[in-house]
């Protein structure tokens, strides 16, 4: 029977590789004692698979019970929901393979060069386990594969490794320093089957110095630039530091240049928020040019994980930045009033759902929904999701509901919404004159834009 209760993407259906074949739930929270309670040791040839079903169902047995370990409690990535796999979705969904020991560079925030006393983990190759895991269908083409820090293209068994996911038909996800160029990866960017997140940090070559004690700075964007022609899922990440404060602008310009069209801007976590409202006012402005010069923004989960005062403090500053902007370009700003409903669903959809994810125009960025002034709403629920880098979105699955909103915004003003195969068709009321139809539905996740102006959609991969 399924119910509702709390959990997440990585208790259900996920695991992280380390380095020192050890196998938890997922990549947080390692030395707690739930990780360590539920760490299991990894063969090279085999994964321990029964004993992997046994702490999953007893964990699952928990979270139904209302039990949430205490690691999992600030946690943005647990939800509320139906959980339960879908047809065909293969037993491993998300896996974690972090090389936490290698990196050729020594960024001053990271924990590898704070903290890690004994990098002297021996690296397996795990070919013949996922050899094995693949035969048996445990992977697939719906698991994705992300590769995290230290830097992963230091992996020795990297090129091997990807080569079977790929085969496997695995989507592939990494989280690279940038400074090493990975050529296999250009045409399956290209193709949408891999994205990467680039921690390039800051334009400015002798703040990459020194933060990241080499100098590496030109040849990290030169490699991003490279990516980037792909035409592919290409993000640059911001992390906001005390040394690259005030080059919000610079950076994102930097990106245009290079034709870098995704930014990911993100907190250090690790010390704590210090300097709440600082950050909170970084990041508004950040959005701000973000929209100015037509880049969009994801947040990474340091923002979800800063808490709720922090998110409090950070929707004041958007608002606040949204009125000054308001005020400054009045004439190219506009009252808008809209009505969105869903109103029927194609043929191959599998049901008739909406997700609003988010609305935005350039001059005016709006990243937080909680800031739309809605009239009416019939059947639309509003959630904050950590799973998508907006944090918060609209929902529903009843037909002939309306959400009805004004909002002011530029001339320009476009919609964002989740297209994926449960997607429904979509009917937008513009200003009570004229009304678009748009169909949401699409084989695989994606991200679909409504431009409200030429009323043309484009749709983008996306990775979710
Ligand atoms: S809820 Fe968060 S901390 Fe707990 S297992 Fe899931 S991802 Fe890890
Ligand atoms: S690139 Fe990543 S893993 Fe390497 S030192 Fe910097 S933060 Fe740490």
């Amino acid at each position: 029977m399924n119910f509702e209760y709390r959990s997440c993407q990585f208790i259900e259906g996920g695991f992280t590789l380390w380095p020192n074949n050890k196998a938890t739930p997922c990549c947080l929270s390692i030395y707690d004692s739930f990780m360590n309670s539920s760490q299991l040791t990894v063969h090279p040839e085999s994964f321990p698979l029964g004993a992997w079903q046994k702490w999953r169902e007893k964990t699952r047995e928990k979270l139904r019970g209302g039990y949430v370990p205490s690691e999992c409690r600030r946690c943005p990535l647990l939800q509320k929901g139906t959980w339960g796999k879908m047809p065909n979705e293969p037993f491993f969904s998300t896996i974690n393979i972090i090389n936490s020991t290698i990196c050729n560079i020594r960024c001053n925030f990271c924990y590898l060069t704070k903290e890690f006393k004994a990098p002297d983990y021996r690296f397996d190759s795990h070919l013949g386990m996922f050899r094995d895991m693949a035969a048996k269908g445990l992977i697939g083409s719906g698991s994705v594969i992300f590769w995290g820090g230290g830097e992963p293209a230091l992996h020795p068994n990297l090129r091997e490794m990807y080569a079977l996911f790929r085969e496997a038909g695995c989507r592939q996800h990494f989280d690279t320093n940038a400074t090493i160029y990975m050529d296999f990866l250009q045409e399956d960017l290209a193709a949408g089957l891999t994205m990467l997140s680039c921690s390039l940090m800051t334009p400015d070559p002798g703040t990459y110095h020194a933060v990241m004690g080499r100098d590496l700075g030109p040849q990290t964007w030169a490699n991003a630039a490279k990516y980037a022609a792909s035409g592919g899922d290409i993000r640059a990440k911001f992390l906001m530091l005390p040394e690259n404060e005030g080059q919000e602008e610079s950076f994102v310009l930097a990106c245009k240049e290079r034709g870098i069209q995704i930014a990911n801007v993100d907190l250090e976590i690790y010390q704590g928020v210090s300097a709440a409202s600082l950050m909170a006012h970084r990041l508004a402005k950040f959005c701000h040019y973000a929209a100015v010069y037509g880049l969009d923004v994801l947040h990474g989960n340091g923002v979800a994980y800063a808490g709720q005062n922090f998110l409090e403090t950070y929707r004041e500053a958007q608002q606040k930045n949204r009125d000054r902007i308001l005020r400054e370009y009045k004439e190219r700003c506009r009252r808008w009033s809209l009505s969105l409903s869903v109103v029927g669903q194609a043929s191959e959809a599998l049901a008739n759902q909406a997700f609003l994810l988010g609305l935005g125009s350039d001059l005016v960025p709006l990243v937080d929904m909680r800031c739309l002034s809605v009239k009416r709403n019939m059947g639309w629920s509003a959630k904050p999701y950590a799973f998508f880098s907006e944090h918060f979105f609209y929902f529903t699955e009843q037909r002939y509901m309306s959400l009805d909103f004004e909002a002011i915004f530029a001339e320009r003003l476009v919609l964002r919404f989740f297209a994926h195969p449960w997607s429904g068709i979509i009917k937008i009321d513009i200003n009570g004159k004229n009304s678009m139809m748009v169909n949401l539905y699409s084989p695989n996740n994606r991200l679909v834009e409504v431009d409200l102006m030429t009323q043309v959609c484009t749709y983008r991969e996306r990775s979710f």
